[in-house]
């Protein structure tokens, strides 16, 4: 039998996080992407929350992570007025809780920092390939891609983001089809990034509450990451690609509105470097797996971005996936014939753990999105008059947030060099030489020390 080999459709964030966990592991694997090279003038933020700072500490990305996030300290909560309201602590909170910080990156460069350090990326990531196809059979995979090329392996990673070709093709061949769409949108969003004006404030994430709308600006180091949230009149489960008109229009509606206290949204748009409309989805895809296919990331775990947890979720979900599958190709070899059932009850134990806490995480950045943007009457006086007051953010920081970014689970198998922990302690401690040895005594069974 050829090595046990993963094909991993979508070189975004999912999929490549999820080869640097399998390059660790020392399962081979291709990356598949559609797209040409990176731009790295695109998209706006992205942050890591800490338990995904383990993560990267674990592969080895987190000293060259930390050179180029930017640190934010606070929240400056600001009304449809301009008027500053509320400015919290949070995210230096966040430190004290969990022991990393939270980082603020340039998705560019985030993506870019996981694209460049993929060990041997030059002959594992095969770019403007678009993976139309998958056949399944008895002993592995081919898929096939527009151009006709096409790949063998022994599974495939569907990480295509959240209108994925992967979940599609399982679901056609699928015998139990799912009931209905599992992805609705709400809101669409208008994002992109600017330069970093003089007045913006060292540290900190600019927030707008205003009815059926907030913008978030988070101030980095060379420049300003926007996004206007706008909610719809209805929720709709269509797809639509926004047209520059429609991106136009939108930005014209938001003009006036504030974005800083000394800013208005026409400020940041006429100087913008990089913008993008587009629905953002929410909601959790029912069956995570199929015959020699499992997903990762936005496909089956799409949230509002406010609390900054979609792709923290694909890190979690990456080490989890890849922990099981490390374990049974230690068991079975590398060079064995991995049954289509074995693959199956490796697949089943990834979803068992991560769609639970996938769902919270998908219902606490919902609430969160709801009522900063004063989705109805209750939440605009609790957000804009009582929260402030009592500190509720920080409430649901401590009670709602930080009980959920304890959990996230790491690989069993790497240790961590800058371990860190605050005044929460992790459930799933760290990860030393000694319990990673003492984890693959007998057939690389699971450590008890780590538990989901
Ligand atoms: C404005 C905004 C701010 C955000 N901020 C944060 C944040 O602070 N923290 C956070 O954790 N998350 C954040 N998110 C969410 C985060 O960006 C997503 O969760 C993350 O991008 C998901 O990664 P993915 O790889 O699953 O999907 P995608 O980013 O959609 O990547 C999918 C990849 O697959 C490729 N692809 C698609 N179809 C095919 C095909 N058929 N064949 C081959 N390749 C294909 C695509 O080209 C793409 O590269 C934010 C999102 C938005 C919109």
């Amino acid at each position: 039998m050829p090595p046990f080999k993963v094909i991993i459709v979508g070189g975004g964030p999912a999929g490549l996080i999820t080869g640097h966990c399998l390059a660790k592991a020392g399962i081979d694997f291709e990356v598949l992407e559609s797209r040409d090279k990176h731009d790295l003038n695109a998209g706006a933020s992205n942050a890591l929350w800490p338990h995904s700072v383990r993560v990267f500490d674990q592969l080895g990305l987190l000293e060259e992570a930390t050179k180029i996030h930017s640190p934010v300290d606070y929240r400056q909560s600001i009304a449809p007025d301009g008027t500053p309201f509320y400015k919290s602590d949070v995210f230096k909170q966040t430190r004290e809780l969990h022991g990393h910080s939270f980082m603020l990156f340039h998705r560019a460069e985030l993506l870019d920092l996981l694209d460049r350090r993929l060990p041997d990326r030059a002959s594992r990531v095969h770019n403007n390939k678009k993976v139309t196809a998958i056949e399944t059979h008895e002993h592995g995979v081919k898929v096939v891609c527009a151009d006709g090329s096409a790949f063998e392996g022994s599974m495939v990673i569907g990480a295509d983001g959240a209108n994925s070709t992967v979940r599609r093709l399982m679901e056609e061949t699928s015998a139990q089809p799912p009931k209905k769409e599992a992805m609705k949108t709400t809101y669409v969003g208008l994002y992109g990034s600017c330069p970093r004006l003089p007045d913006f404030e060292d540290g900190i994430f600019y927030e707008t509450h205003g009815p059926k709308y907030s913008i978030q600006l988070g101030v980095g180091n060379t420049r300003g990451y926007f996004v206007i949230y706008h909610r719809l009149d209805q929720p709709t489960t269509a797809r639509h690609k926004f047209s520059e008109e429609e991106k136009a229009a939108l930005a014209a509606e938001y003009a006036d509105r504030f974005t800083t206290p000394e800013h208005r949204f026409k400020d940041i748009w006429d100087i913008a470097l990089w913008s993008h409309m587009a629905h953002i989805e929410e909601g959790l895809t029912e069956k995570w797996y199929g015959e020699r296919i499992v997903l990762v990331g936005d496909n089956v775990h799409k949230m509002m971005p406010n609390a900054g947890f979609g792709f923290n979720n694909a890190v979690i979900s990456a080490a989890v996936l890849t922990n099981g599958l490390r374990r049974l190709v230690l068991e079975k070899g590398d060079s064995a014939d991995i049954s289509t059932e074995e693959l199956t009850k490796v697949f089943a134990e990834y979803e068992r753990i991560r769609k639970p806490d996938a769902k919270k995480f998908v219902d606490v950045s919902a609430a969160y999105a709801r009522s900063v943007a004063w989705d109805n009457l209750l939440f605009r006086v609790v957000d804009r008059y009582i929260g402030p007051y009592i500190r509720m953010d920080i409430l649901l920081l401590k009670g709602l947030m930080s009980p959920l970014v304890r959990q996230g689970l790491v690989l069993d198998f790497l240790d961590e060099k800058d371990f860190r922990e605050g005044s929460v302690k992790w459930k799933n401690p760290r990860q030393t030489a000694t319990k990673v040895r003492e984890a693959e005594d007998g057939n690389g069974k699971k450590s008890d020390e780590q538990s989901a």
